[in-house]
């Protein structure tokens, strides 16, 4: 029986963990794979306070060595359900159940898919969805990234140190990413820009030699001959599991205000995972501090 159990091991889920274990109470972070989440893809993180520069694995590694060092056991187990009876709280994972007085949900978001067909057989195969792990497989070959965010940009940006030429396909005329990476991005000569289009299909035999896309103005069809395939279009919550226990919106987040609580009492959300309007690494931070704070209150006067 624990105090808390977090959900996810991400830099919000890994906040809450010290926030919490400063509150004294005992903590378990569950986490299916790897502690750090999808902030592990950055290879330079620009934007965090009193960081000018640090890599994804690092900032997670502090993060996860300072939670630790705090006193929060990691536990590697993915959870699949909570149970919710007479307010404690039963968490499920592939090999065992725990049971604590509170929960935070801190699961944070999976890549989303083109949904084109062969794209799941084609994973590792030309087809990816991190170019700071699959980048160097690509050295002085051509290859795409497909999305206007954030991480499109970064990836582009990472991938044009290595590759011979790098197209950025989005399928409008502006990114929604920071300028600041636009503006890189317009000095590298190997990065052609592509706007307005889609990737329509995925033209491989054992591996991806080429991609389709399709012009959204005119419908015209252009073939890129190409190594490798880098999707970059957003992230999916990851609250199915608990579908049944929290309320979520029509995106698939967990509805919660800035206080973290959701429509269950006693678990909390904190993250990615959550309804909100900006989902940065210094926001998960400040979550995970606010649901460990709501989640010790709620244990203090239960
Ligand atoms: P995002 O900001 O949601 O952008 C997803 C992009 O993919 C959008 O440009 C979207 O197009 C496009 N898209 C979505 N579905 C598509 C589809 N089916 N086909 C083609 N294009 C599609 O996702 P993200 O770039 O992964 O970033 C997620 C969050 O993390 C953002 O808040 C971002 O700022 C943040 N982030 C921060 C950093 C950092 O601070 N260093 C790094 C990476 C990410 P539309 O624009 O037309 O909707």
């Amino acid at each position: 029986m624990y105090d808390i159990i977090i959900v996810g091991a991400g830099p919000a889920g890994m906040t809450a963990a010290i926030y919490a274990r400063r509150a004294a109470k005992s903590v378990m972070v569950l986490e299916a794979v790897n502690y750090g989440g999808q902030i592990l893809n950055t290879p330079d993180i620009e934007n965090y306070p009193a960081e000018a520069h640090i890599s994804g694995f690092d900032f997670s590694t502090k993060l996860y060595e300072q939670a630790k060092g705090l006193g929060a056991q990691f536990v590697f187990e993915k959870a699949v359900g909570i149970k919710d009876v007479n307010g404690k709280k039963t968490v499920v994972t592939v090999k065992n159940s725990y049971e604590a007085g509170a929960v935070i949900l801190a699961t944070g978001s999976a890549n989303r898919k083109l949904g084109l067909e062969d794209e799941d057989r084609l994973v590792g195969k030309g087809v990816s969805y991190c170019a700071t792990c699959d980048g160097n497989f690509y050295r002085k070959k051509v290859v795409a990234v497909v999305g206007g965010g954030n991480t499109a940009l970064e990836d582009a940006l990472y991938l044009s140190d290595i590759a011979e030429k790098v197209y950025l396909i989005h399928r409008r005329d502006n990114f929604r990413g920071e300028e600041a990476n636009v503006s890189r991005l317009t000095e590298k000569n190997n990065v052609e820009f592509i706007y307005n289009s889609n990737v329509t299909r995925l033209i491989s035999d054992k591996r991806l030699r080429a991609i389709e896309i399709t012009n959204k103005l005119d419908g015209s069809v252009r073939t890129l001959e190409l190594s490798g395939l880098f999707v970059a279009v957003g992230r999916v919550p990851e609250n199915r599991n608990f579908a049944d226990l929290v309320r979520l919106d029509d995106a698939g987040y967990v509805e919660a205000g800035e206080d973290c609580h959701t429509s269950c009492e006693g678990i909390f959300v904190a993250g990615d995972n959550r309804t909100k309007t900006l989902r940065q690494l210094v926001t998960a931070a400040a979550d995970g501090a606010m649901a460990a704070t709501e989640a010790v209150k709620y244990l203090n006067n239960i």
